[in-house]
């Protein structure tokens, strides 16, 4: 093989990868959620990943934070539900490996650190579960405050008073999205013109009398984005209710992955695993067809079979 076509081969394997056309689709998907700033007016569109409920500059609604909010205003989340089945039982939770802007800022966080900690298998085990309880809570929240309302509204106002803003969309007044694309922005631009008209000490008790909540909520976004430079889509893995949902309903989901027998010659090989930013146990599912509640289609292990056994599969 003449040089040419050795360093031609290098650049090919180098940038022809999924992984470069993920980050491509991620970007324009980034752009396009929230095209606002480029004078786009919002389209009446609920996707299944997290955006912000409260971010100025978005044109697409958060399919969760719609649901929650319905309930609260009595009326059956028809449109969100219907979103999250149909996009559930097409796609999987491809959306949340390749469109959700909050999964995107994950995987730019995870090229912070060049090596990230290992998680062991118990521990990722018991971690999952977390997300699937945090749904339930709000869920729980969600559903009582509407069932009370409609039941006895004077007991329901009460209830969700008692609740303060966690009655309207408990999971939006801490969600981490919201924090980075509504209030940290909000925030700045105070901050911007805060330095203009007020003194530093100004600027600094100002900051210090942030509400318990909003504190709450920067403790929390930090600590995310920290987490997820160690440990590549933690929260997706862990926390997310949205994913926690998600999951649940593409348990069938036409798209999958297939595992083709006669190439995967070394099972036991495991660089397939051991790519999957989610822990999917890849060896250990059916070859014909897997799909995996966790698997977010990042499409990786594709990328990293030397021997190119993956494929998706649809249906
Ligand atoms: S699990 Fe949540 S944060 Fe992660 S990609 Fe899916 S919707 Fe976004
Ligand atoms: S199994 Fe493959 S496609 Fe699914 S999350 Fe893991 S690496 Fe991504």
């Amino acid at each position: 093989m003449g040089e040419n076509s050795v360093i031609l081969k290098k650049l090919r394997d180098k940038f022809l990868k999924i992984q470069t056309l993920r980050g491509i689709v991620q970007l324009i998907s980034f752009i396009f959620i929230y095209s606002m700033i480029f004078g786009v007016t919002p389209i009446p569109l609920l996707l299944p990943v997290l955006s912000s409920m409260g971010a100025q500059s978005k044109i697409v609604g958060e399919a969760f934070a719609t649901f929650q909010y319905m309930l609260f205003e009595r009326t059956f989340p028809w449109l969100p539900l219907a979103t999250f089945l149909l996009f559930a039982i097409f796609l999987g939770r491809a959306f949340c490996g390749w469109v959700c802007p909050f999964g995107f800022i994950q995987d730019l966080m995870a090229y912070v650190k060049r090596r990230h900690k290992e998680v062991s298998l118990d521990m990722h085990r018991s971690f999952i579960k977390i997300k699937y309880l945090l749904l339930g809570i709000i869920l729980f929240i969600s559903f009582t405050v509407a069932i009370s309302l409609v039941a006895s509204p004077s007991a329901g106002e009460r209830y969700a008073r008692s609740l303060g803003p966690f009655a309207e969309t408990p999971f939006n007044v801490l969600s981490p999205s919201d924090t980075m694309f509504a209030v940290l922005p909000k925030m700045f631009l105070s901050l911007r013109f805060a330095i203009y008209e007020q003194s530093f000490w100004q600027i600094v008790s100002g900051i210090a009398s942030f509400s318990p909540l909003l504190w709450i909520r920067l403790i929390i976004f930090f600590a995310v984005m920290i987490l997820a430079a160690y440990i590549p889509r933690s929260w997706c893995k862990y926390f997310c209710p949205n994913g926690a949902l998600m999951a649940l309903l593409s348990r069938f989901s036409f798209l999958g992955l297939k595992r083709e027998l006669t190439k995967c010659t070394r099972a036991e090989c495991r660089i397939c695993v051991e790519a999957c930013p989610m822990k999917v146990r890849i060896t250990e599912l059916p070859w014909e067809k897997f799909n995996d509640p966790e698997c977010i289609y990042c499409l990786k292990c594709i990328d990293a079979c030397p021997t190119k056994a993956l494929k998706p599969k649809f249906p």
